[in-house]
């Protein structure tokens, strides 16, 4: 007979790595847990998908780098091995229709434009220095700060239109959102939760370092595994209520029961879930005003690496998109050739309305513009639009709007009765990577023990 309720000491919502590691650490205490997985899978914001002969490429995250020491380790011990981002060769700058090549970290084609970008980088780096990370709304500006975009700033203190157009992709690149979508005041907290923004927009050295060698939904895959049978998929969790016994967490048909609960989904969709007794109103207000980024995240994948032969990384930046940057994403056997890139933000939305045809040629139409014609016919083009996704809704995670942190900030991680909040939004370190999410598992597991003993 098929069971339709169960019960342990907690059961957790999600089975990304914020999931999966509170799971782990609960069970490593012995606490028994339930992990309550909407999707067929594990991973969550990672996913792989398979090239063939066991090859994979990464459609959600994948990039680790220094300072991400959690997601890292993880990724070690569940046996999965990294390798660093391909980078040998020249990059491109395609600016303006017009191609050229340099080498160092940050194009410097027009060094003008490239010292007024960095200024204002190193600016934004030195507020970040004010915001504390488990409080921003504390920051001693935080009211200025959370009262304008990223677009204001840069409208008040960056002079050239070309300067701002650069800062502007790479904000995108980070946020997939654009500078007017992002509170100042949150830019800074995850640039300052993220080690600076200067690290979050490098490569080597920098939070685009490594790749998981096999993908990074391998080391979620394993994590689970280990987990055994507490792990139950296609179980998407539709209302959550709370009495004095304890919580009852109710999918379609099924029911888990637990003393506590934690909630990993990002703030957007924990709001989507239906809670008796209601919400308190600070935490509602905030689950309305935290959206998520938008990025379709495409690869083209060619029989081998062909850029390489030619002395070109694969990596590109451009100002106009709808691909504004490129990286090579090629497995770490060398084949096939693979090149990522990203739509984001307003053209993230605008793209994904579009036939994927259309997507398609104006993706690949990019990639002819900057490497040419032998970039027109790639084997196989693999596009993944995270804010279709009915689990995810958008990404790379939530991004602020002004007045979201001063006004609802302190709703984000506290406790509501026997609920608990995790999953990468609620990070104070790396908030927004699978890192954050692993320390955010992590963190919230300790509060819940600490409320059982
Ligand atoms: C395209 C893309 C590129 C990225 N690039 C990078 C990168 O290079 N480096 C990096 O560090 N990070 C990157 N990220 C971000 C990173 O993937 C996430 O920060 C991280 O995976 C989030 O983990 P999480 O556990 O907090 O949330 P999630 O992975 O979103 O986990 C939440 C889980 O809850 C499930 N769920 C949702 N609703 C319900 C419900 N009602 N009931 C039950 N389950 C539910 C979801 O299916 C999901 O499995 C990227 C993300 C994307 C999409």
């Amino acid at each position: 007979m098929r069971e339709t309720a169960l019960s342990a000491d907690v059961v957790i919502v999600g089975a990304g790595f914020a999931g999966l590691t509170a799971a782990r650490e609960l069970t490593s205490r012995g606490v028994s847990v339930v992990v309550a997985e909407a999707r067929d899978r594990v991973g969550g914001r990672v996913l792989n998908h398979p090239l063939g002969g066991g090859k994979v490429i990464d459609v959600g995250g994948q990039w680790t780098g220094p300072g991400q020491e959690r997601i890292r380790a993880l990724g070690e011990e569940m046996g999965v091995g990294s390798f660093p981002t391909y980078g040998e060769g020249q990059h491109i700058d395609y600016t303006d229709g017009q191609r050229a090549v340099y080498s160092g970290p940050l194009p410097d084609t027009n060094p003008a434009v490239l010292a007024e970008v960095v200024q204002a980088i190193m600016a934004l780096d030195q507020l970040s220095q004010e915001v504390p990370t488990d409080a921003p709304w504390e920051a001693p500006r935080a009211r200025e700060w959370d009262a304008q975009t990223v677009q204001g700033w840069m409208d008040a203190n960056m002079k050239t239109a070309a300067a701002r157009a650069r800062l502007r992709t790479a904000l995108e690149a980070v946020y997939a959102a654009e500078p007017h979508d992002i509170s100042l005041l949150h830019m800074l907290f995850y640039a300052r939760a993220g080690n600076g923004f200067l690290n979050l927009v490098s490569t080597e050295g920098g939070a685009q370092q490594d790749r998981f060698d096999g993908g990074a939904q391998l080391v979620a895959v394993r994590l689970a595994e280990k987990l055994g049978g507490s792990v139950y998929l296609s179980r998407p969790v539709r209302r959550i209520t709370q009495e004095a016994s304890g919580v009852t967490v109710e999918s379609d048909g099924f029911s888990f029961r637990g003393k506590r609960a934690i909630v990993t989904v990002p703030p957007a969709l924990a709001g989507r879930i239906d809670y008796s007794p209601t919400m308190p109103s600070l935490r509602d207000q905030l689950t309305q005003r935290a959206p998520m980024g938008c990025v379709t995240k495409v690869h083209a994948i060619y029989d081998e690496p062909w850029w390489r032969k030619e002395g070109l990384s694969g990596r590109v930046v451009n100002d106009e998109g709808p691909l504004k940057v490129v990286f090579d994403n090629t497995p770490l056997s060398g084949s096939p050739g693979a090149l990522v890139s990203f739509i984001e933000g307003g053209d993230g939305r605008r793209y994904s309305g579009l036939p994927a045809e259309e997507r398609r040629r104006a993706a690949i139409d990019c990639l002819v513009r900057y490497f040419g014609p032998k970039a027109a016919k790639p084997a196989d083009f693999v596009e993944r639009d995270w804010s279709a996704e009915e689990y995810t809704r958008g990404c790379y995670g939530a991004v602020f709007p002004a007045g979201t942190w001063v006004s609802c900030g302190k709703a984000l991680r506290e406790p509501v009765g026997l609920i608990h909040w995790a999953g990468t939004e609620t990070a104070t370190v790396f908030a927004g990577y699978m890192d954050g999410a692993v320390r955010s598992g992590e963190r919230a597991a300790a509060e819940v023990l600490e409320c059982l003993a």
